[in-house]
């Protein structure tokens, strides 16, 4: 029955925009992060999306800039900080820094 728990435990994570219990927000910097190993939940949704670890350097993005929405589809993986970046910058000039880091236009 080990396996049915962790099954639904994965389903209320990927599912629930807001608190599941088992994962808090990071205050330093905004990420949900799993209670037991401190990992950030984008990195562990993006390594099952992948079907393998992240390497050394590889970046997890949110597609829609909302740090809170793990999403498969929303994840985007970048193969180092600089092309990821990029995106952010591009953002910036385009809609203003806020759109690019949450996703929200600077009014
Ligand atoms: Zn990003």
């Amino acid at each position: 029955m080990a396996n049915n728990y962790f099954g639904s435990r994965t389903r209320e994570r990927s599912n629930s925009k807001g608190r599941t219990g088992n994962t808090y927000i990071d205050k330093n910097d905004g990420y949900p992060k799993f209670k037991d190993s401190n990992k950030p939940v984008h990195r562990w949704v993006a390594e099952k999306k992948l079907n393998r670890k992240l390497k050394a350097g590889e970046v997890v993005h949110h597609k829609n800039r909302n740090k809170l929405d793990n999403s498969p589809s929303n994840l985007a993986i970048f193969s180092s900080q600089k092309k990821h970046w990029e995106v952010h910058k591009q953002d910036a000039k385009k809609h203003g820094w806020k759109y690019s880091m949450i996703g929200k236009k600077t009014k």
